[in-house]
């Protein structure tokens, strides 16, 4: 079985200022808001011919104001400074969150 592990959960800790995800697999982690924002993989914050996502540090002090499920794939997240564009695939959120993945150099 090559079957992707999907994302189960993910919740926002608001005194932490980030989201706490869990995997079909068990896995679990938690990314911080700017990392988020700064990795959000829309074309308005990426550029339409951007080949890997690159962090993009936010302006200010961003808040995940909700989290919507897409799909069964991705979330999407309603973010303070009103961006709600991003799909975050499941596949990505992982990669963030993996030690050894090639966007983890880039992280703050
Ligand atoms: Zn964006």
């Amino acid at each position: 079985m090559t079957t992707e592990p999907v994302l189960t959960e993910a919740h926002r800790l608001p005194e932490k200022r980030s989201l706490r995800m869990v995997w079909s697999d068990g896995f679990s982690a938690e990314l911080g808001y700017e990392t988020l924002r700064g990795y959000c993989p829309c074309a308005g914050c990426q550029g339409h011919w951007a080949e890997e996502v690159q962090y993009r540090a936010p302006e200010v002090g961003v808040e995940a104001l909700t989290i919507e499920p897409v799909g069964n794939y991705a979330i999407s997240i309603q973010w303070s400074d009103g961006h709600a564009t991003g799909i975050y695939r499941f596949e990505f959120l992982r990669q963030l969150c993996t030690p050894g993945s090639s966007l983890e150099e880039a992280l703050p």
